[in-house]
């Protein structure tokens, strides 16, 4: 690793989130809300998104200036063709950890063998309930929760990590968390809570709608007996609780109720190669046209840290003072993909 790039309040560069498509098979109301994402949407032209080489041309000048771990993201990156081509070309590149994948899981089970094989590492699949009739409302598409299970379960005959998302909802999952983590707990899946967030302008976010992490873990305690446990390492997202006398754990996402602003360091390329610096950001930098105007990498990655250099976002921790979600443009979740 080279120069350690810090933005204005101290935090390293250390990890890229890359959305490879702006394409979901889904339409999570919280997301993607179907009366927004209709069938005249105007996704984006093949040729607006970045390449596999650019995408991994980019990734080496990222870990140039400190970035060591990758999560691939969308909309739903099993929805890009040859998905498995580009992991294994990311694999390859000097200073990359660790490759991860968030996705709906609905496609895992055609292809988990060949994310493995090509070095795929973890993967962290979303399910938000184990109701059918209610999971298949949220997914906005009747998306059975058998099809998300058996492509876990695909994630794990492949030999990948696995990590499961839930976003909770008030009114809407909220009696799914107790089934949930009790379910995961017996397949020793590591599950992690996510508080509704005001990503985007189309989910119509309400505070009232946000179950509190902390109202979580007292209501799975009062089942299976928790104790928090320190970070894994600085940055991490989730805080941590196992279950009391094993090694199994939940993980809690409370970006609404805990802001995790102070050791954020992500960044992330939107499906379009813009480059944002915050999950709540209204601007990214248009990283594709100059990786097409033909610039070297050191002016490639001379855009990139002068991007970070004067990077302030701390959005979440703003929005704790003013909690009925900060009033401006956002970019969508689905086209940075969370
Ligand atoms: N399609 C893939 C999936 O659903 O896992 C990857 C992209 S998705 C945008 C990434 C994560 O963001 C998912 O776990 C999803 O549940 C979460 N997410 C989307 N919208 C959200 C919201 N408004 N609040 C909290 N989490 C959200
Ligand atoms: Fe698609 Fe994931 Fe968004 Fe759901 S959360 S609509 S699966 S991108
Ligand atoms: Fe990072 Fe922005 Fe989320 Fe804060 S609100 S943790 S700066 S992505």
């Amino acid at each position: 690793m080279s120069d350690q790039t810090m933005d204005t309040l101290g935090r390293p560069l250390r990890d890229l989130r890359i959305s490879v498509t702006d394409r979901c098979n889904f339409r999570c109301q919280y997301c993607m809300p179907a009366e927004i994402f209709g069938p005249d949407f105007n996704f984006l032209p093949k040729e607006k998104l970045l390449s596999f080489e650019e995408l991994t041309r980019v990734t080496r000048i990222f870990t140039s200036l400190g970035v060591q771990k990758i999560r691939i993201t969308g909309g739903e990156p099993l929805m890009r063709v040859d998905l498995p081509v580009l992991i294994e070309m990311l694999t390859q590149v000097e200073g990359v950890q660790d490759i991860a994948m968030t996705t709906n899981g609905s496609l895992l089970r055609k292809h988990a063998l060949a994310l493995k094989k090509a070095g795929l590492k973890r993967v962290t699949v979303s399910l938000d309930s184990l109701e059918d009739e209610r999971f298949g409302k949220m997914n906005g598409r009747g998306v059975k929760v058998e099809t998300v299970l058996d492509g876990i379960e695909a994630a794990a005959e492949a030999g990948l990590g696995i990590k499961i998302n839930m976003v909770v909802q008030k009114g809407v999952n909220d009696q799914d968390i107790l089934p949930m983590a009790r379910y995961f707990y017996e397949k020793g899946h590591t599950l992690r809570f996510i508080e509704f967030m005001d990503v985007g302008n189309s989910n119509g976010w309400k505070l009232d709608q946000v179950v509190p992490s902390a109202d979580i873990v007292r209501m799975i305690h009062k089942e299976l007996p928790l104790e928090a446990t320190n970070p894994n390492y600085y940055g991490e997202t989730a805080a941590r609780y196992r279950y009391v006398g094993t090694d199994k754990e939940i993980g809690l996402i409370s970006s609404v109720t805990q802001a995790f602003c102070s050791t954020c360091t992500r960044a992330r390329i939107s499906a379009e190669g813009r480059i944002y610096t915050c999950l709540f950001a209204s601007e990214g930098h248009d990283l594709r046209q100059v990786v097409r105007s033909g610039a070297s990498d050191e002016e490639v990655a001379r855009f990139i840290s002068e991007i970070w250099s004067v990077r302030g976002d701390r959005y979440s921790e703003e929005r704790l003072k003013n909690t009925k979600g900060l009033n401006r443009k956002k970019v969508e979740m689905s086209h940075i993909g969370g």
